[in-house]
């Protein structure tokens, strides 16, 4: 066996704490290290081809990479081995830089654990078998789930691409949050408009099947075969899918969580969303602001309800408040041009595009914008009161209101966690769903099939919530359209000579992929439905269930060579 070792610099990253020379200098000792090197960048092109050539030259069979995280350029690293005539699984990776040189300050210290990281990754690639991609056919439809606008949007694209799209929306009607809005900022345009002519394209299209009043309510399956059972009126159905997206969007923040604001308490302290449908011309109201039969003449809004607020658990901006306070103090303005509105301000977030400009109107139009934090509201006579801290003046006040608006952020949809266990994706600690990557796989889950849109992973506006639709349709198509997707070989593997069919391991696998054989008295594995979690094989009493090239006896060897 002839191993390579190339230790990476990553610039300063790992070099900046680590003694890259004599991390080199270690490896060329390890058993079967036939050559060690380092490189400022392994994962660049020249750094790469240093590996391929010394494959020819030195005859090696197996590759170890001392760099950042296996997250980061693992494909990059496998092909290119791959196209040197290596098996792309007889490479392994030491993690020297988030799990060493970034999380150390110390030189001696860092430069020894990275050693000996090096020397576990070499004990564990002797052991490496060569393994073979499978590939496995896809089912040309898709699922979308949540009917909002990103939703919307991933279904219509889909749908367009030539493939069948079931559309599953839990409330009886399409639209999520964007059709109980009046107007959108900044451009101020009706929702409805918006709205309209892509719901007439949703009815019209032959490829998409609109399932409303509908949940999905199992899974099971895999990337290119997944079955989905959806419970409609009381009648469940099955759909064979391919792939499929997730807009399940948000939740408002519950206002009466803040009980210093009154909400639930006064009728004249409502919530953005409720004077949307207030101002809008299908609301209740015909699109008159009014209480108790008249006009108000003081408003007053207070930003940041449930956003920006660890008191309530919430440490995250909600990304639109700032800016549909913005366009309402505008309705207010539009319709009742005498009344006097004071936004209650902690900072302006006017990020998007028009958005500054838009903000920059409405305080023309003479709204008041002063920036402090909102102690309480309560009723004076019959007058509300905000009495707040005016921070650049450092002064209290008090402010009279016949109406008061509350800004409520956005909080995950309220069955998020239930769904996502179902589908097994991640959430964050926040409880939005979690991308693959922030920036490199914003609409990609860990799930092989599944993707994100909208604001089921975070809070944002229409129009990137319309963008990320597109982005996952086209991720979503790209199986569809090729018609095979490959399966990793990483996954559990049964010794039949050892396996005693105990089945203990059948119940800790969440997907489904053991099934006793009861007759042969043996565990079987769907290496389709398995995603080589090792969750079975760290149970297994007998050692019979192994995960391939992360076996038993890798993991002692690892342990081993790092004591
Ligand atoms: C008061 C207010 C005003 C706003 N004004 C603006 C504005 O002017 N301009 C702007 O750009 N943005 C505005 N926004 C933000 C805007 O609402 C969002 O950007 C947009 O709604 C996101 O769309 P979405 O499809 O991701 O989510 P949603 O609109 O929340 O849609 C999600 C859909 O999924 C459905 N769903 C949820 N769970 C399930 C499930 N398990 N199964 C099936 N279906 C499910 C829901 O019923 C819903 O129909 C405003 C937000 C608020 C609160």
């Amino acid at each position: 066996m002839r191993i390579g070792v190339y230790v990476c610099h990553c610039g300063r990253n790992i070099a900046g704490t680590v003694n890259v020379a004599a991390v080199v200098e270690f490896a060329r000792n390890l058993p079967h290290v036939a050559v060690a090197k380092e490189y400022r960048y392994v994962c660049s092109d020249p750094g790469q081809q240093i590996i391929s050539d010394d494959i020819a030259e030195f005859g090696l069979d197996k590759v170890v990479i001392a760099s950042c995280s296996p997250s980061m350029h693992q494909n990059t690293f496998m092909n290119n081995v791959q196209k040197a005539g290596l098996n792309p699984y007889c490479l392994d990776r030491a993690n020297i830089r988030e799990n060493c040189s970034w999380v150390h300050s110390n030189m001696t210290e860092a430069t020894e654990k990275a050693k000996l990281l090096v020397a576990a990754a070499v004990a564990k690639v002797i052991l490496a078998e060569p393994l073979e991609v499978k590939e496995v056919s896809v089912t040309p439809a898709a699922l979308v789930i949540g009917g909002g606008i990103a939703g919307i949007q991933a279904a219509l694209d889909i749908g367009d691409a030539g493939f069948k799209v079931y559309l599953v929306e839990r409330e009886p009607d399409l639209g999520g949050h964007v059709a109980q809005l009046y107007k959108t900022f900044p451009s101020l345009e009706e929702t409805e408009q918006l709205l309209q002519s892509r719901m007439e394209r949703i009815k019209e299209h032959p490829n998409i099947e609109v399932l409303t009043s509908s949940e999905v309510t199992g899974m099971e399956g895999y990337i290119g075969n997944f079955k989905v059972t959806v419970k409609q009126d009381g009648v469940d159905r099955e759909l064979e899918i391919g792939t499929m997206v997730v807009a399940t969007g948000y939740d408002t923040f519950d206002a009466s969580l803040k009980p210093e604001f009154g909400y639930g308490v006064y009728p004249n302290v409502i919530t953005g969303l409720e004077l949307e449908r207030l101002a809008s011309p299908s609301g209740p109201t015909g699109g008159k602001i009014e209480i108790d039969g008249k006009g108000p003449a003081n408003v007053v809004f207070i930003q940041c309800v449930g956003s920006r607020d660890k008191s309530v658990g919430v440490e995250y901006c909600s990304r639109v408040c700032c800016m549909y306070t913005a366009k309402q103090a505008s309705y207010i303005k539009d319709k009742l041009p005498e009344a006097r509105v004071t936004v209650c301000y902690i900072d302006i977030r006017a990020f998007g595009k028009g958005c500054e400009e838009f903000y920059e109107k409405v305080q023309r139009e003479k709204v008041i914008y002063r920036r402090g934090n909102v102690s309480e509201v309560y009723k004076r006579g019959d007058k509300l009161v905000v009495r707040a801290e005016d921070t650049l003046l450092g002064e209290t006040f008090e402010e009279e209101a016949d109406l008061v608006v509350l800004a409520t952020g956005m909080r995950p949809a309220r069955d998020a966690a239930l769904l996502g266990k179902m589908l097994h994706i991640s959430s964050g600690a926040d409880g939005f769903f979690l991308e693959a990557h922030p920036k490199l796989g914003p609409v990609e889950t860990t799930t092989d099939g599944i993707f994100l849109a909208g604001c089921a992973v975070g809070p944002k506006d229409i129009t990137d919530s319309i963008s990320q639709g597109h982005a996952a349709a086209v991720k979503a198509s790209i199986p569809l359209f090729l018609g095979r997707v490959s399966k990793e070989p990483l996954v559990a593997h049964i010794d039949e000579e050892v396996c005693a069919g105990c089945g203990l391991c059948e119940s800790s696998c969440e997907f489904g992929a053991l099934v006793l054989d009861t007759r042969r008295k043996v565990m079987t594995v769907n290496e389709a439905l398995c995603r080589g979690c090792g969750a079975c094989s760290a149970l297994c009493p007998s050692g019979a269930n192994q995960l391939r090239n992360t076996t038993e006896k890798q993991v002692f060897d690892m342990i081993e060579a790092l004591l």
